[in-house]
């Protein structure tokens, strides 16, 4: 029966671990691909040697996986996208994000990339910059939220938001170690805060312009996963993982172009928000991976969540599905945050949605 709350092998020992990462390796450089699976959600990776230290993308060969095409096993080519530094084996060690490919080379389904990337290379002089907010849950791996008593609950939401103490913040350790993991790694984390619900976190990234906003946002999920398998813990991307009275997971969108940051740019906000009106249903399908059902378990309308069938932008209103900040309205220039997006989403669907409803001229 699984009683333990930490996993085994986050009790090895960790002294031992050191001293064999230690050891020099040479002019090896150790290269760890990371992919999204088939199922459009798991990550996957797997490592091999180089003999030279990769510079930029173009250094890094294609390599390839096992997937599933038209319900067929077979070989699908993995096509390096971005680099990062490696935070767990650390210099000249690299961690490369890739896209996966069908044997004829088309996009694989899984593969929101693709797609993305050509809607972002169309806009790209309008310079858009998005900022997403990742919230998480913390599990033990019983599969109960990690520091829950195993019988009952916690005390009820309210004292959690923001908030520091043994009693209220659960799991510390492991967010200021990945977010120094990703600082390390060259992901542009912008910030980190506990969540409203005992053991949910959130952390910021951005502002990343176009198709970099995908790619840093599954490998902080790739780094997240794997720091908290350092501490034996699991993190859930589930937009609803306890029922009841306790607050959902989202990863709001932040949003802006050219235009919206230059003065006055107001009024190109507000323009965004109307064509986000016209097209709600559609980008509910978007914002999350099972075409809006994960969604429905999350936006069920309270103070802080707007309902599923609701369009409802607003000033500085954290009951809104879109936000237009305080700040924003005072300046009459900035960016404006779509608060619909499940945490579990994709942020390659998410932003070319995004990129598609609001920056695409005439053609969609
Ligand atoms: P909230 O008040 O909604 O909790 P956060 O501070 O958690 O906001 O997150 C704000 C996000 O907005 C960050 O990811 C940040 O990078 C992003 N952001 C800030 N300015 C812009 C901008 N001009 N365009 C797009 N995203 C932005
Ligand atoms: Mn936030
Ligand atoms: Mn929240
Ligand atoms: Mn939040
Ligand atoms: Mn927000």
């Amino acid at each position: 029966i699984a009683t333990q709350r930490t996993s085994l092998s986050s009790r090895l020992n960790k002294f031992l671990r050191e001293r064999y990462l230690n050891l020099p390796q040479g002019e090896f450089c150790q290269v760890t691909y990371v992919w999204i699976a088939y199922c459009g959600m798991d990550l996957c990776y797997k490592t091999r040697t180089m003999d030279f230290t990769p510079k930029t993308i173009a250094d890094i060969p294609e390599w390839d996986t096992i997937g599933q095409t038209e319900g067929f096993s077979t070989e699908m080519p993995l096509a390096p996208a971005c680099m990062f530094r490696d935070p767990f084996l650390l210099d000249p060690n690299k961690l490369v994000f890739c896209e996966v490919l069908k044997n004829t080379r088309e996009p694989a389904e899984s593969n929101h990339r693709n797609s993305c990337n050509k809607i972002m290379e169309k806009i790209k002089e309008l310079h858009p910059w998005f900022g997403m907010e990742q919230e998480y849950t913390l599990l033990g791996v019983d599969g109960h939220p990690f520091g829950w008593p195993r019988l009952g609950f916690p005390k009820p939401q309210g004292t959690y938001y923001r908030c520091v103490g043994a009693d209220r913040a659960f799991g510390r350790d492991i967010v200021e170690c990945h977010y120094k993991a990703c600082l390390y790694a060259g992901i542009k984390i912008s910030g980190t805060n506990p969540e409203v619900m005992p053991s949910q976190w959130e952390f910021q990234v951005g502002p990343c312009e176009g198709i970099e906003m995908g790619d840093h946002l599954w490998m902080v999920r790739f780094l997240l996963h794997r720091v908290c398998e350092d501490f034996g813990v699991v993190a859930t991307l589930d937009p609803k993982p306890m029922t009841g009275d306790w607050d959902g997971a989202g990863c709001h969108i932040n949003v802006s172009t050219v235009q919206m940051r230059a003065e006055g740019g107001i009024e190109y906000v507000l323009n965004s928000i109307e064509k986000l009106r016209k097209r709600h249903a559609e980008h509910i399908r978007v914002y999350d991976p099972n075409g809006g059902e994960d969604n429905k378990r999350r936006l069920i309308g309270c103070q802080v969540f707007s309902s599923i069938n609701d369009f409802s932008p607003g000033v500085a209103n954290r009951g809104a599905s879109i936000r237009i900040p305080y700040r924003v309205a005072q300046n009459k220039c900035g960016y404006f945050e779509d608060r619909r997006p499940a945490a579990n989403c994709d942020p390659y669907a998410v932003t070319c949605a995004m990129a598609r409803t609001c920056m695409l001229e005439g053609e969609e």
